[in-house]
């Protein structure tokens, strides 16, 4: 029924645990992607039946599964942690994809594994409920993501601040190769390891790439252009730890994430981030950050002499600023709807975000308005708009092809983004049994640039409505 294809399952032992899933008492379908089944070329109405339902819950191995539980090691807001590893995840396996391209399916909230410290290897509906809308969101808005491909309920519960049903999400990536799982060998002194890595990672995300130190310049750029699209749509991830770093460029783990409504820089949102460390603008610095983690985990493979490493490695960190930059102008020129750079560029998108952060007028809408020439009326400071509007007008007109501009301007400016406050709504209604809004809200967030005919999607939240904070499942 799957077409498994398993790749890591090949690499050394040592690399993961191979187990399977504790067996759940009920399982209950929650949702099946059927794009991504298509996609994956496994048939969605088998995922529907009773032994489709039984391999998403983890009560019975497909065949040709290999499952395992991944090692991995990393840096927790700056903390090192020596070893964690998949504690309530297992890699099913892979298969190739329509387009050829491999994909890894894993369970998450599968039970506990060796890796799971205190955790009961468990997972909420309502975390679950918000990776599925959030990654298929982002999946629609051109974002590089990890799927949703299936949830099903559990018929257990599980205990966090509250009692929630339990859940089983599963996710479909590139792969699970993260920042965490080069440092996990790196930490151990084991450059076999470090060596038989590099090379599958290259082989499976940057074919291209010659050597360990190519696979550093190419993580270097995707993530540049990763965290910009983040930018670009007033995503906080919330929990950029080295361990929730894709090698792939893929956005991982949709713990404490959430968008911004109102447009405010500093914006944190996780419970758990008390220094700011993962605010909204810290991104770009902390993805740097992260990305020299790697770059230090990749030197035994980078060149014998680690002094000729660290000559190498640095110039390749030192690409990052730039291609970061020139990552976010590239999505900031598109939502002005501009298509070719100019020199105040950069200011002219500054002189926008800045009337925005004084009275934190809502993102999403007042750059949406300036596709559909809305903007103003969700700006509190209209004399500076206008004033504002006059030098973009005629910026615009020195660009030329209006038409142009205005295509430019609807793709680049979802008028749909998952809500906090609706999130929490279809999280709330999910907790209590009913699942149409959550059904509601993943249609109208994976059609994102298409504006809807409900207000609810698009009007931000009542100040009483508003999500100040966010909690890891
Ligand atoms: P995260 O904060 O989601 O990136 O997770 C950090 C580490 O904690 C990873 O190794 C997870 O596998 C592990 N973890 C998170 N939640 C649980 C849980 N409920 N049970 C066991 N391990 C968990
Ligand atoms: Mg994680
Ligand atoms: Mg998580």
């Amino acid at each position: 029924m799957i077409a498994f294809d398993n790749s890591y399952a090949q690499l050394p032992e040592r690399f993961f645990t191979r187990m399977t899933a504790t067996p759940v008492a009920a399982p209950g379908l929650v949702a099946v992607n059927d794009a991504l089944a298509a996609e994956l070329g496994i048939d969605a109405a088998w995922l529907r039946s009773a032994d489709g339902v039984a391999v998403l819950a983890g009560n019975a191995v497909p065949d040709g599964a290999a499952p395992l539980a991944q090692v991995y090691a990393g840096h927790q807001f700056g903390g090192w942690s020596p070893q964690l590893g998949d504690g309530r995840a297992l890699l099913l396996g892979e298969v190739i994809d329509t387009n050829g391209l491999r994909r890894d399916l894993q369970l998450k909230g599968s039970g506990p594994t060796p890796y799971s410290r205190r955790g009961d290897g468990r997972a909420g509906l309502g975390p679950v409920i918000r990776e599925y809308v959030v990654s298929e969101a982002m999946h629609a808005m051109g974002v590089p993501t990890t799927r949703a491909l299936a949830a099903v309920t559990t018929g257990e519960a599980v205990y966090r601040e509250t009692t929630l049903p339990g859940a089983v999400l599963t996710r479909v990536a590139a792969s699970h190769i993260r920042v965490g799982t080069f440092q996990y060998f790196a930490s151990q002194g084991d450059t076999e390891a470090l060596q038989a890595l590099t090379d599958h990672a290259i082989a499976r995300h940057y074919p291209q790439a010659d050597g360990a130190l190519e696979l550093l310049r190419g993580v270097v750029a995707a993530q540049a252009q990763l965290i910009a699209q983040w930018m670009a749509l007033g995503f906080v991830h919330g929990v950029m730890n080295t361990d929730n770093m894709t090698i792939s460029g893929e956005t991982i783990d949709y713990g404490p994430c959430a968008f911004l409504d109102g447009y405010d820089q500093g914006k944190v949102f996780s419970s758990i981030d008390h220094g700011g460390r993962y605010a909204y603008n810290r991104q770009p610095d902390i993805a740097l950050w992260n990305l020299a983690q790697l770059a230090s985990a990749l030197l035994p493979v980078i060149d014998e002499d680690q002094n000729t490493a660290i000559a190498v490695a640095g110039p390749v960190l030192n690409e990052f600023a730039g291609l970061m930059q020139a990552a976010w102008l590239r999505a900031f020129r598109a939502k002005l709807g501009l298509n070719r750079a100019e020199d105040g560029d950069e200011a002219l998108i500054g002189g926008l975000l800045k009337i925005l952060q004084a009275d934190h007028d809502d993102f999403t809408n007042v750059f949406r308005g300036l596709a559909d020439g809305t903007a103003a009326e969700w700006v509190t400071n209209r004399p500076a708009f206008d004033a504002w509007a006059a030098e973009w007008q005629a910026r615009r007109d020195r660009d030329g092809a209006t038409a142009d501009q205005e295509a430019l301007m609807t793709r680049a400016n979802p008028a749909v983004i998952p809500r906090n406050h609706l999130v929490e709504r279809a999280i709330t209604q999910a907790t209590e049994g009913e699942l149409d809004f959550f059904h509601d809200m993943l249609r109208a967030v994976t059609h994102p640039f298409t504006k809807p005919d409900d207000a609810l999607w698009t009007t931000p939240p009542e100040p009483g409505e508003e999500v100040r904070q966010t909690f890891c499942g």
